[in-house]
């Protein structure tokens, strides 16, 4: 089955995504403590696909150690995964552009995996700074590459983007049956 993976920061709102993507309350488990996902877990959604939960990443203060582990852990995963059709990165709205998530996104471009953009917690923002939070991503994004990838604007605490996450997954779903 085909394998859309979600990764970001700790503490991003990955598991309030997830599990507002998969209808649960309490599958991921959230918490504001960070670090929590230690271990890759898989959901069966619709019977079609996996939606693959992996560790967060960037902690406060990582040693290089960690950073070499973390690296060495998420490039075992992701070549070993024939099935992953996208990953979807997740940052923050209210944050200005951070290096490590531009790093992951960038050594994810060049080991040819595609990537999506998925901006959570938008309910803490206005839209007019919502807009120009993504507008500071997309030019730092087009200084890299040609086009701003395929973005997500979401709120797991208003339930706003779950329609358009899961329709972009079947779209491409779609796609891969043919
Ligand atoms: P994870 O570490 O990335 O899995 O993040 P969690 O899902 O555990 O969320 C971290 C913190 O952010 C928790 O206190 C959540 O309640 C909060 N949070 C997550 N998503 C949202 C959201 O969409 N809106 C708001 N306001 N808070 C959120």
């Amino acid at each position: 089955l085909p394998e859309y993976a979600f990764i970001g920061r700790s503490n991003v709102g990955k598991s309030s995504l997830i599990n507002m993507l998969t209808n649960r309350k309490s599958l991921a488990k959230t918490s504001g403590r960070p670090g929590k996902t230690q271990l890759i877990n898989h959901f069966l959604i619709n019977n079609n696909w996996h939606l693959v939960d992996l560790p967060g990443y960037g902690y406060a203060r990582v040693s290089k150690s960690s950073k070499k582990t973390f690296q060495k852990f998420i490039t075992q995963y992701f070549s070993k995964r024939l099935q992953l059709v996208c990953a979807f990165v997740l940052v923050d709205i209210r944050h200005t552009p951070q290096t490590i998530d531009l790093e992951f996104m960038q050594w994810l471009g060049e080991n040819g995996i595609p990537f999506c953009i998925i901006f959570t917690k938008a309910d803490k923002l206005k839209p007019m700074a919502i807009e120009r939070h993504v507008e500071d991503y997309k030019n730092i994004m087009l200084e890299t590459w040609e086009e701003m990838p395929e973005y997500f604007i979401t709120s797991s605490s208003k339930s706003i983007g779950k329609d358009n996450l899961l329709n972009y997954i079947d779209y491409l779903n779609n796609n891969l049956a043919k």
